[in-house]
């Protein structure tokens, strides 16, 4: 059999390899790519025929992950995708925001919102531990503890157990069950994200949030937290949900801005059975862990305006995590001026991005207008979703692979975490876009 690189190889967006065997085509994962002259690759041809390609296998809803299925299926693709129930559903909420995006774009869209209906027709789902036969080939799924939904996908095939790791989820992270330890494979496909970082504790940013929760509402303050939709989000709730119901804090209102946000805390609630045993536990104890005392959602953008109006001390929560798009640009115009409000930073922040400036203390412009920001902007680092160098190594070496191929980071970060594997692992690869390997 041959596989092939056609995304995220030595780079984080675009996930995409392709498994060419006697039985079957199929790709691992067909994402867009996102940052620098992302607009033009995602409208490059695949490299591949779609129509020759009998199944996807999605590990998680993320846009780098699913982002180029619809258009997967407008070049010809016809086969099914297998994902987790949690995956389908997020991948389609995702997917119908990125299509509004497109509406409004002057460009050629990549697909419309007919694309990402027809592509949610093609989803087949399954439980984590079911057991998916595609002729001779077996295929497993296991808990990745990214996000929700997110899966480890064990393939069984010509004598092989090939293992793609998806995107592994950070220790200790809420809501999510911990990532599953593989006990073998022959060949694993690991990602790489922090392939060579160590993540501060966890515990540490629980601590610097309340902390400056209980600053704002000590100088009746405004605390922005740009969030990204999908777990970041639901994970400050969970936080915030447990100071609010141990009255670590005082009463504060809190408003959660982000339309796709709340959808996806919508989906999260659905799937409380995959949840972990600290989530289920307060759960069963009586707490809606996404709502306490002062939160509110705002859907429409009226609703938004009564944010405006609303005075005193207050939390707003909203897109996108970078500061690039959303409504948190309007609310830095707003709030950033005022020394004595705070923006929370709580995950990575790519070049170039509004984030960035801000983490820089660069000039920000805003709408084309230059904003002076007095506000204190603070970086909460321990948030990371995604596991580290120590976790990526653990994870690989139980399996004792007799190769292992690199994706999923920028280069340093992949051959970082080659060089760790090569003292124990003779075979580790770190392909470039395009390149083939027979197996
Ligand atoms: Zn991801």
């Amino acid at each position: 059999m041959k596989v092939s690189f056609y995304g995220a190889a030595r780079e984080v967006t675009g996930s995409c390899i392709l498994i060419e065997s006697q039985e079957a085509k199929f790709l691992i994962d067909s994402g867009m790519f996102q940052g620098l002259n992302s607009y033009e690759k995602n409208l490059e041809d695949f490299g591949f025929d779609p129509k020759e390609i009998d199944f996807v296998l999605l590990t998680h809803a993320h846009l780098d992950h699913s982002g180029r299925l619809p258009k997967l299926l407008k070049n010809g693709f016809n086969g099914k995708i297998y994902s987790t129930k949690a995956t389908r559903d997020l991948t389609e909420i995702i997917l119908k925001d990125s299509a509004n995006i497109f509406e409004k774009d002057l460009r050629i869209p990549l697909f419309n919102f007919a694309d990402v209906l027809k592509t949610m027709e093609l989803f087949q789902c399954f439980n984590y531990e079911d057991e998916i036969a595609f002729k001779n080939i077996k295929i497993k799924l296991k808990d990745a503890g990214h996000i929700l939904g997110s899966t480890i996908f064990e393939v069984f095939l010509e004598g092989k157990k090939l293992v793609f790791s998806g995107d592994l989820g950070n220790h200790n992270a809420p809501i999510v069950r911990d990532t599953e330890f593989i006990d073998s494979g022959d060949i694993v496909f690991t990602e790489s994200t922090y392939g060579g970082k160590i993540h501060e504790k966890r515990e540490k940013g629980v601590l610097e949030l309340l902390n400056t929760i209980k600053e704002v509402i000590q100088k009746d303050s405004v605390l922005l937290i740009p969030s990204f939709s999908i777990e970041r989000t639901q994970e400050i709730l969970f936080e915030i949900n447990k100071f609010v119901e141990n009255k670590e804090i005082p009463f504060i209102n809190i408003f959660l801005d982000s339309p796709l946000a709340i959808k996806a805390t919508e989906i999260y609630e659905n799937y409380k059975n995959i949840f972990d045993n600290e989530a289920i536990t307060l759960i069963n104890s009586g707490d809606n862990i996404f709502d306490f005392k002062g939160f509110k959602k705002t859907k429409k953008i009226k609703d938004s305006k009564e944010i405006l109006k609303n005075h005193g001390a207050k939390i707003i929560i909203a897109g996108s995590g970078m500061c690039s798009g959303g409504r948190m640009p309007s609310y830095i115009a707003r709030f950033g001026k005022d020394r004595n409000n705070v923006i929370l930073l709580n995950s990575y922040q790519a070049e170039g991005t509004l984030g960035k400036k801000l983490e820089n203390r660069e000039r920000i412009f805003i709408n084309d207008k230059e904003i002076i920001i007095k506000a204190k902007v603070k970086k909460i680092d321990s948030f990371s979703s995604h596991a580290d160098s120590l976790k990526l190594t653990e994870w690989v070496l139980k399996m004792n692979p007799q190769k292992v191929f690199i994706n999923h980071g920028d280069e340093e970060e992949s051959l970082a975490l080659k060089k760790k594997l090569e003292k124990d692992i003779k075979d580790v690869v770190v392909p470039q876009m395009k390149n083939s390997y027979e197996l």
